[in-house]
């Protein structure tokens, strides 16, 4: 295992059967995340980048099994927020010093192209780097986002098995999600997408297939977040993902994608105290604290016990920088595109 570590931190490539072995093995975890925060280092240094993270609506018109903002999920309260509100919290974010702005939510129809475009323009007027992360839609509605100032999007493939994707999201297709990656770049903007770690069925062929797709689609960011399992969905009563294996799939994904963006996920954070430090630690190089009012927060509840809840934005963003501080690491201000396209900054 030692020589496979070594071959992925010095030519960033590893096979399919080299990937799963390293997966199966238990015990090359601690050198695989060391090698994984020794390329971090090297190739995006010890600044982290801070997202701003806006949960703007919880509405959704897809049934993912995994997932409590599913549409068949009746037990939870919905809501939006209004265009006003969401300006002014992105508004409060810049004005922490934040330099990014995520606007995350269901596939909520309500929030239509003219209505994205003027927040993303509202937005943009504050000077900071936009992300956005509402779901599957069309080519010429990435194209107006990304007109209207937008810079990123986040659209995690949840899993490259296709089996495994039809059975856990019903009603959606495999081959949509993949164009729909495909369209974001055409669209030019930045695309993030990442997978769920322990889905019922998932193999470790799988997750090993997830990594060589992350690189097959030249990601510009991925996430890894471990899935865990909602009471008021199909898959209440699974296991859950392990936060080592998802540590060892994100520490993987960096030795493949040396120079990404890499978030330290809030699942991994939810699962152990520490999982967001050892993410920082084992390859991640970005965190996106919550800055969503409190009163909504508990209703965009993908999961149960999702971190820090009951946070106000303010001390959401203490609590991590002290986090980062802690580690001996600093919070980057500049607004932290993908290295290759850094001159945007
Ligand atoms: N609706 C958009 C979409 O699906 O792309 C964006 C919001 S969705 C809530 C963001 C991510 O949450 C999904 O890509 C999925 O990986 C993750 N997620 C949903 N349910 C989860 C669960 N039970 N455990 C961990 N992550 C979950
Ligand atoms: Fe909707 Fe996204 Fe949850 Fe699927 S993962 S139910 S698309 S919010």
């Amino acid at each position: 295992m030692k020589n496979l570590i070594k071959k992925a931190v010095q030519n960033h490539n590893l096979n399919r059967e080299e990937l799963i072995a390293l997966l199966e093995d238990d015990n090359c975890a601690p050198a695989l995340l060391a090698a994984a925060d020794e390329v971090r280092k090297q190739y995006v240094g010890d600044e982290i980048h801070l997202r701003g993270l806006i949960e703007f609506s919880n509405f959704c018109k897809n049934n993912c099994c995994y997932c409590g903002l599913r549409r068949d999920n009746h037990r939870l309260e919905r809501y939006r927020i209004d265009t006003p509100t969401i300006l002014k919290l992105a508004e409060h974010a810049a004005a922490m010093g934040l330099k990014t702005v995520v606007l995350q939510s269901g596939e909520d129809p309500w929030f239509t192209t003219g209505r994205m475009t003027e927040i993303i323009r509202g937005i943009k007027k504050l000077g900071v780097a936009l992300t956005l992360s509402t779901g599957e839609k069309s080519l010429q509605d990435y194209q107006a986002y990304r007109e209207a100032g937008a810079d990123r999007f986040l659209l995690r493939i949840e899993t490259t098995d296709r089996d495994l994707y039809l059975r856990h999201d019903p009603g959606m297709s495999w081959d949509s999600r993949r164009q729909c990656l495909a369209d974001l770049r055409t669209a030019g903007l930045e695309v993030g997408s990442g997978c769920l770690v322990g889905l019922p069925g998932q193999t470790t062929a799988s997750l090993a297939d997830d990594i060589l797709f992350f690189k097959q689609i030249d990601a510009d960011m991925i996430g890894i977040g471990p899935f865990i399992p909602h009471p008021d969905t199909p898959l209440r009563n699974a296991e859950g993902g392990k936060l080592d294996l998802a540590l060892k799939v994100m520490a993987l994904t960096r030795l493949l994608l040396p120079d990404i963006n890499i978030p330290a996920t809030t699942a991994m954070e939810t699962l152990a105290p520490d999982g967001q430090i050892r993410a920082l630690q084992g390859g991640a190089n970005v965190i996106m604290p919550n800055v969503t009012l409190t009163a909504y927060r508990k209703h965009y509840e993908l999961y149960p016990g999702k971190s820090a809840t009951g946070y106000t934005p303010d001390e959401s963003l203490q609590k991590v920088i002290e986090k980062i501080n802690g580690i001996g690491r600093t919070v980057c201000k500049t607004q932290g595109f993908h290295i290759r396209n850094s001159k945007q900054q």
